[in-house]
């Protein structure tokens, strides 16, 4: 899967461990995940390299302009389809979005070989980028966060531990809270030894063996 990521702070991802590290950085070696990182105030032809202004009508805060994004969008995607065959959808990361969900990232990690995350920052982006270069808004919730770069790092890990071969079969994602095989309920409790820890017990059923029992009391406790 390969992600193509518009930022105006390129470092956020090239210089976070959380990409080198445990199972994005495996992917990342394993070569299941590959994130290209684009510099919006690269594609900026303004002298001084802006890429904001301020909004028609009056108001707080600043506009992500229309020409370093539109420029952008258009050399990633002629590269992703250069790359892939064809290019993905563009997904704008935006608090008005569609809410993303587990039952999304699954057909995410199923439908597309290349996806096009925008972040936006400031008040946000000129509305003339929504409508015509972006293809889906993402919301990762109801509450607003300073720009798009921590979403789209929720949407790149939501959906590469989806992906063949990224979690080893212990850590199978196919039981994990909102899944198909749990009815898109939240998962069952999980103990671990010690049975007895300052007097607080691991419930009988799970310690005898009895798979049917399990299996019924894991059931019984999904939420
Ligand atoms: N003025 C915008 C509004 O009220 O909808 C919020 C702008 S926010 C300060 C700056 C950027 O952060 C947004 O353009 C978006 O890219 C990103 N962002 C903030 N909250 C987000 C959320 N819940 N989901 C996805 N992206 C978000």
């Amino acid at each position: 899967m390969q992600f193509d990521i518009l930022t105006i702070f390129p470092t956020f991802f090239t210089q976070n461990p959380y990409f080198t590290y445990s199972i994005l950085g495996e992917a990342i070696k394993n070569k299941h995940l590959e994130l290209k990182i684009h510099n919006i105030r690269d594609y900026s032809k303004d002298k001084h390299k802006k890429v904001d202004d301020t909004p028609y009508g009056g108001g707080a805060g600043m506009i992500m302009t229309c020409q370093p994004i539109f420029d952008t969008i258009k050399a990633v995607k002629k590269e992703q389809a250069k790359n892939l065959g064809k290019a993905g959808p563009v997904i704008f990361l935006s608090p008005q979005g569609q809410t993303w969900t587990q039952p999304k990232a699954e057909r995410f990690a199923q439908k597309y070989q290349g996806i096009i995350l925008l972040c936006g920052r400031y008040e946000g982006i000129d509305q003339r980028i929504r409508d015509h270069l972006v293809d889906q808004e993402i919301s990762i919730g109801n509450y607003v966060l300073t720009g798009g770069e921590l979403p789209a790092m929720t949407i790149i890990d939501s959906i590469t531990r989806l992906l063949p071969g990224v979690l080893g079969n212990a850590d199978s994602p196919e039981e994990d809270s909102f899944s198909k095989k749990l009815n898109r309920k939240k998962e069952y409790p999980h103990y671990t030894k010690p049975a007895i820890f300052q007097g607080l017990q691991v419930p009988q059923v799970l310690q005898n063996g009895n798979h049917a029992a399990i299996k019924k009391w894991r059931e019984n406790h999904l939420k």
